[in-house]
């Protein structure tokens, strides 16, 4: 490696959690990277303890710790383990997960999104070998591939070339579209609305799922006595909690979520966001390759979508392994292998979800009865329980 016509091995456009968490793992392994983003994190994070981000995710506990082996830590106040689970469904349906009969550690990791994106670039402005172009202007424009390396353009008039292009950009992937990878997206007709409350009980590391006839809500716990929530729901009803002021707005989620944590009170604005699912032909192209949303989008109702975009970072990074092993990063075959080892698990993640967000979406009693038996017949059996988990926490 290292031949002179490269500027580097390898470009990672896009410095999303996915893009950024690739660029660093390559970069610690020897590659010369370049990593562009027209908009990095501001460098101070938040550190006053009443203040919260409304992006807030759960983060699996695998790619945490594939983070943390990357020496990526979030300030400890900024984090909240779950190790608990409760899942309602929309009758008496009910399963309570729990860490300790799985057994892992913790079941899941709550954090602001934009609080790890700020750690994982400090480790990357730290790298020796990663160079970072934030200027808006410096995304690209126009890339030319050839049968050895790729040369892009950015829109700013400077080029570069190297071996391999990863687009990280996210679901409007600027390289999935040049690579020719054909994207299917079907909208849910859903909208996620995201707030941060106060709770007046404790929360006792316990995240909270309801399947209810107009949507899923989750509580998410946040350190002290927070949660973040996330309601997928449809549209209008969206745009109705939006319109609520403060104490009408907690009060509603107070209910829709049974009290369990008494009375709320509303932290931060809430936002929407609308829904969709997105799924690629194809991963790889020639000496490209997409990571991240750019590659699968997922509904939020599993708190997957990051995980698998790191789960994707992981397996390409272990793939090339050191710069000094010689590889060609943009090798087709090591492509061909990238992409069959990426195909299972956004693909199943993806189906599963997809099933859960209509199941529940159908308004038949029938079925609202199976639905609702099966949560409580899997509730009692522990080592179907035992499998989901690991399953469901990317752990298996
Ligand atoms: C309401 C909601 C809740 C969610 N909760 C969870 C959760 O609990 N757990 C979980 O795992 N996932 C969750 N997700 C999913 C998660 O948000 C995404 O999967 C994740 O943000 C994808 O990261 P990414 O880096 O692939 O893409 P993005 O976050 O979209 O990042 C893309 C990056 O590329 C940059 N970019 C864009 N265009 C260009 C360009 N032309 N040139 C250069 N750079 C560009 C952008 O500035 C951005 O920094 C949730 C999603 C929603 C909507």
């Amino acid at each position: 490696m290292g031949s002179l016509r490269f500027d580097y091995d390898i470009i990672v456009h896009g410095g999303g959690l996915a893009g950024s968490s690739l660029a660093l793992a390559l970069g610690r392994a020897g590659w010369r990277v370049l990593s562009i983003e027209p908009n990095p994190p501001t460098p101070e994070p938040i550190q006053d303890p009443d203040q919260w981000q409304t992006r807030i995710y759960a983060f699996a506990p695998r790619p945490w710790g594939w983070l943390a082996g990357l020496q990526v830590f979030v300030p400890e106040q900024r984090f909240q383990p779950v190790t608990r689970m409760v899942v309602k469904g929309d009758a008496a349906g009910r399963i309570v997960f729990a860490a300790d009969e799985v057994p892992l550690p913790y079941l899941a990791v709550i954090a602001e999104a934009e609080t790890v994106r700020t750690a994982l670039w400090t480790a990357l402005y730290a790298c020796a070998t990663v160079d970072c172009v934030t200027e808006a202007a410096a995304s690209l424009r126009a890339c030319a591939v050839d049968w050895e390396g790729v040369t892009v353009e950015a829109h700013d008039g400077r080029n570069w070339r190297a071996r391999l292009l990863v687009g990280a950009e996210g679901r409007r992937s600027w390289v999935r579209h040049v690579a020719g990878i054909r994207a299917e997206i079907h909208p849910y007709h859903h909208h996620a609305v995201v707030a941060n409350f106060e709770t007046e009980k404790g929360h006792d590391q316990t995240a909270f799922q309801w399947f209810r006839e107009d949507g899923v809500l989750a509580y998410l716990p946040l350190p002290g006595n927070r949660v973040s929530i996330v309601w997928s729901t449809s549209p209008s009803h969206a745009e109705a909690l939006l319109a609520m002021d403060a104490a009408t707005l907690a009060s509603t989620v107070a209910e829709a979520g049974e009290r369990v944590l008494g009375r709320l009170s509303l932290r931060t604005p809430p936002q929407a966001f609308p829904l969709s699912l997105l799924r690629c032909e194809r991963v790889v192209g020639k000496r490209t390759v997409v990571i991240g949303d750019a590659a699968h989008g997922i509904h939020p109702l599993s708190g997957h979508g990051i995980n698998l975009g790191f789960n994707d970072a992981a397996e390409l990074a272990a793939l090339l392994g050191s710069a000094e092993s010689g590889k060609d990063p943009g090798d087709p075959v090591l492509l061909a292998r990238y992409e069959r080892r990426r195909f299972e698990e956004p693909f199943l993640l993806q189906t599963v979800t997809d099933a859960l967000a209509k199941g529940f979406a159908w308004d038949n009693p029938l079925l609202r009865w199976t639905r609702n038996c099966g949560m409580s017949l899997v509730d009692h059996l522990p080592f179907v329980k035992r499998r989901l988990v690991r399953y469901a926490t990317l752990a298996q």
